[in-house]
């Protein structure tokens, strides 16, 4: 089982690599449940505190409960934290929760353009449509969170129409993989469409055959959080 002060750093990790790519600013959260309970680390509310994201420690993080209550740590939780609790009462198998306002996405959800199965290694994150709440509204009640957790369902990321995106997974990393991943696929979408062509999107077949062969989200978050600078 993962341990708090793991959880804690790669909470801080995921801060950092989200804000040097540029997918977060000031604004956009992770979260992680601590395992076996109903508690939840969470980067906290921006303040004259906390700023820059790449300057988030471990010990910064807000503890709250599934009710959004404010329960440890010296800053208070973000107004949307609501996003992060009703999709852990939904989904049980869910033990990270990243929200970004990331841009190429958003733009994305706005336009209702697609974001096809275009990239080879991105590409199996989409193959199933991603879902939309078609709202911008800010995520600060429990009532808009379940909302926003139905829409997500069983999927592996929801978009938030004109306000960013919400991505879940087993860790903190992997849930900031998907979101790096989104807006890779979104960006090369746009691409595609600026220059007049509708995207190829890759088949089931050829996108389980990389799949087979592909070097783990391990990997490939040793990588981003090396280009980001962060400490090992
Ligand atoms: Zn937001």
């Amino acid at each position: 089982m993962i341990l708090e002060a793991e959880l804690r750093q790669q909470l801080a990790d995921v801060c950092r690599v989200l804000f040097r790519l540029h997918l977060v600013d000031y604004m956009g959260h992770p979260s992680a449940r601590l395992p076996g309970t109903d508690r939840v680390l969470i980067k906290p509310r921006h303040s004259l505190h906390i700023r820059a994201q790449d300057e988030i420690r471990p010990e910064h993080m807000a503890l709250i409960d599934l009710d959004g209550a404010h329960i440890g740590g010296d800053h208070p939780p973000p107004g949307e934290r609501f996003i992060h609790t009703e999709i852990y009462r939904a989904r049980p198998d869910v033990q990270a929760v990243v929200h970004t306002h990331q841009p190429m996405t958003t733009v994305m959800s706005i336009a209702e353009s697609p974001i096809l199965p275009v990239l080879h290694v991105e590409g199996e994150l989409v193959e199933q449509p991603l879902p939309m709440w078609p709202h911008a509204m800010l995520v600060t009640n429990p009532e808009l969170g379940a909302e926003l957790a139905a829409t997500l369902g069983t999927h592996r990321a929801v978009l938030l129409q004109g306000h960013g995106v919400a991505t879940v997974a087993a860790t903190p990393a992997e849930a900031a993989l998907h979101a790096i991943h989104l807006e890779r696929l979104a960006e090369a979408n746009w691409r595609v469409r600026a220059i007049g062509r509708e995207p190829r999107a890759i088949p089931p077949e050829e996108l389980r055959q990389r799949a087979a062969t592909g070097v783990g989200w391990q990997v490939r978050w040793a990588y981003y959080r090396q280009l980001t600078g962060c400490e090992d």
